[in-house]
């Protein structure tokens, strides 16, 4: 895996680009990519946990739209969402990386998938090293074989992966899957070649990070 060559075929995708060595570089660069006082918001994410980036987000700096704050209502959770696609700038991590600097990510509900690909001024999306794939094929089946069964499982969904740890239409097409009402796995979204041009910053870390 050449990581410059990453770089290189995201640049060409017009999107940003960065590498660093740990978390804690990660860190510092993504508050580098922030202006005090932005409106920021976030996807669900392991990652962005283990750099820091959540006590980042809630240190007062920010108008942090929290989708996670205690005590919300389905309709208050609904907003939130609805208000992202105004913030400045939207944290998140991916389920793959490919080699031709293309990312992948598989939603249940979506708002993930939308705020990365349309709305926040800017994304920045902080990927370990443990999720670049060779290419779109390999990234989906990462998305049926790790990113779905762990996180099912994380978040305790009732779906055959969550318990076998594997997609049950893993050697199926990409949309193919199971019926639970807690499937995870509902829109299937490339980013490619970008018009918009460093909207999306990648910031690729050399550390195993999420899933
Ligand atoms: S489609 Fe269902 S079984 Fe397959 S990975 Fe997604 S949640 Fe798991």
């Amino acid at each position: 895996m050449d990581i410059n060559k990453i770089i290189e075929n995201l640049k060409n995708n017009n999107m940003d680009a960065y590498y660093v060595t740990n978390k804690a570089e990660a860190l510092a660069l993504t508050e580098k990519l922030l202006k005090k006082g932005d409106t920021i918001s976030c996807g669900g994410s392991v990652t962005l946990s283990e750099v820091g980036i959540d006590k980042l987000m809630r240190n007062g700096d920010y108008n942090f739209l929290d989708r996670s704050k205690p005590g919300l209502t389905a309709d208050q959770i609904d907003e939130i969402y609805a208000k992202t696609f105004t913030a400045d700038a939207y944290l998140c991590s991916a389920n793959a990386l490919t080699e031709k600097g293309e990312l992948i990510n598989v939603d249940g509900r979506a708002n993930r998938v939308s705020a990365i690909t349309y709305g926040p001024k800017s994304v920045i999306c902080v990927v370990g090293v443990n999720k670049i794939v060779k290419d779109i094929k390999e990234g989906f089946r990462r998305v049926k074989t790790v990113a779905a069964p762990l996180n099912t499982k994380r978040l305790g969904c009732n779906t055959p992966c969550a318990k076998t740890g594997v997609c049950i239409a893993v050697d199926g097409d990409i949309a193919d899957g199971c019926m639970s009402d807690q499937r995870i796995c509902a829109s299937y979204v490339i980013c490619g070649r970008q018009r918009l041009v460093n909207r999306i910053k990648v910031i690729i870390v050399d550390e195993k990070l999420g899933y």
